[in-house]
């Protein structure tokens, strides 16, 4: 099928050189024009706009991909108890991979403790250069539904707003019951509807085509975005927090998920890895596993063999809920702001925020620096001014596009997982 042609090897490479080309253009410019206005103008009026454009188009399908490809997921599982294991299966697994990512993100805080050697004046510098961002941020903080409120609200009043608003965990739910009850019809009822959603998600898996045809130079200008006028001062300043996070980070990336795949995958890790490179350098330059979820979908059905029905369940549902790099990051940052406020939490306060960081994952909007304003109701909750955040800001986008990649990559292996367990024979491509 021509649409399938979009995921080939050289369009891959095309992404990676895209990714680079970006991210060296990048660095370049800010080398020799610094933040100097005509750079800045380059950066909001051209490559900024011309990134979002193409972010917005992979977003834009989300909504009617997530729709389809759940409901005919469910349906397509046939039987409400296996529904009711594969539900089990697949939200454990996400609880526990997301619980093993902080703890691993918490060991090395508490190891390397970086926030204990930041300097007074570094502190007093970022507290004020970011209180306006942080103040912005505080104020979608305080609109963000968290603990009971959030259980309650995954339940909508009304789909079709939940769909409007972007409010994904409503999507997911009515999609979810409204699959079962599909496959409860009889067949020749369930039919014509099953029949139209296919072909939804068939023109879906078009405009994927066509929007993914745009990814190397979408990607370029994403990266470039954030190169040119990133602070590298900033990295230097908080260079052991970073360091931190990115260890973690990848020793969850290689270490973790090695084991997840070669043991709960039964497939060879690098195999794995090369195999889904499209989805990482993809989540990385977005910052978005929304945004991901339409590639994710297509090379994990097509490249790893894992059918339509377990993709169509688990990725959607992966994309919302399950974050292994946000909740790692999240469990660092409040420690290295404590220790950078010279509080000591407790065991018990860890404890807490490693119970919130897996809470936090499950609430998280899959956008850039979606996890900000949950991070700062944490941060309230341990007892530290939520508005430190503006510590880590200058930071964020770097850091996101990393635990980005780590939460799209860990839904992937979720996946393999399930369709294993349930005793599917997976046909990867060649
Ligand atoms: N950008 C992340 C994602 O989409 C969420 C976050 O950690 O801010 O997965």
């Amino acid at each position: 099928m021509a649409a399938e042609e979009h995921l080939d090897k050289k369009l891959t490479t095309k992404i990676l050189l895209g990714l680079l080309l970006g991210a060296f253009a990048g660095v370049l410019a800010h080398a020799v024009a610094g933040p100097s206005p005509r750079l800045v103008w380059v950066v909001e009026k051209v490559t900024q706009p011309a990134g979002q454009i193409w972010l917005r188009s992979l977003i834009m399908i989300v909504v009617p991909l997530v729709f389809a490809s759940l409901t005919l997921g469910v349906a397509g599982l046939g039987d409400i108890r296996k529904l009711g294991r594969i539900g089990l299966k697949t939200v454990s697994y996400f609880l526990a991979t997301t619980a093993v990512a902080t703890l691993i993100g918490l060991l090395l805080v508490n190891a390397v403790r970086p926030g204990a050697g930041l300097p007074q004046e570094t502190r007093e510098d970022l507290l004020a250069r970011f209180s306006g961002q942080a103040q912005q941020m505080a104020q979608q903080a305080g609109q963000t539904q968290f603990g009971v409120e959030l259980l309650v609200n995954i339940v909508p009043r009304n789909p079709v707003a939940a769909a409007a608003n972007f409010d994904m965990l409503g999507l997911i739910f009515f999609s979810l019951i409204f699959g079962a009850a599909l496959s409860i019809l009889p067949e020749a009822r369930a039919r014509p509807l099953l029949g139209v959603l296919e072909a939804v998600g068939d023109a879906v898996v078009v405009i994927i085509h066509w929007v993914m045809k745009l990814a190397p130079y979408g990607v370029f200008a994403l990266i470039f975005s954030v190169t040119a006028l990133f602070g590298y001062d900033l990295l230097r300043k908080l260079l052991w927090y970073v360091l931190t996070v990115l260890a973690g980070l990848l020793v969850h990336f290689l270490g973790v998920y090695s084991i997840l795949v070669h043991f709960l995958g039964r497939m060879n890790p690098l195999d794995f890895f090369a195999r889904t490179k499209t989805i990482i350098v993809t989540a990385f330059s977005t910052s978005s596993s929304s945004a991901t979820l339409p590639t994710t979908l297509q090379v994990t059905e097509r490249n790893l063999g894992v059918p339509r029905e377990i993709c169509g369940f688990v990725l959607p549902l992966g994309a919302t809920m399950n974050m292994h790099g946000t909740a790692l990051f999240e469990g660092v940052t409040v420690l290295f702001i404590a220790q950078v406020f010279g509080v000591t939490l407790s065991l018990e306060t860890q404890l807490v925020v490693v119970v919130m960081a897996v809470l936090i994952a499950i609430g998280t909007a899959g956008v850039p620096s979606g996890s900000i304003p949950l991070l700062m109701i944490v941060l309230q909750v341990v007892g530290l001014p939520p508005e430190s955040i503006a510590l880590v800001l200058g930071v964020d986008r770097i850091l996101d596009m990393c635990r980005t990649t780590l939460n799209v990559t860990g839904d992937v292996t979720a996946a393999l997982y399930v369709a294993r367990s349930e005793g599917y024979r997976l046909d990867p491509g060649s």
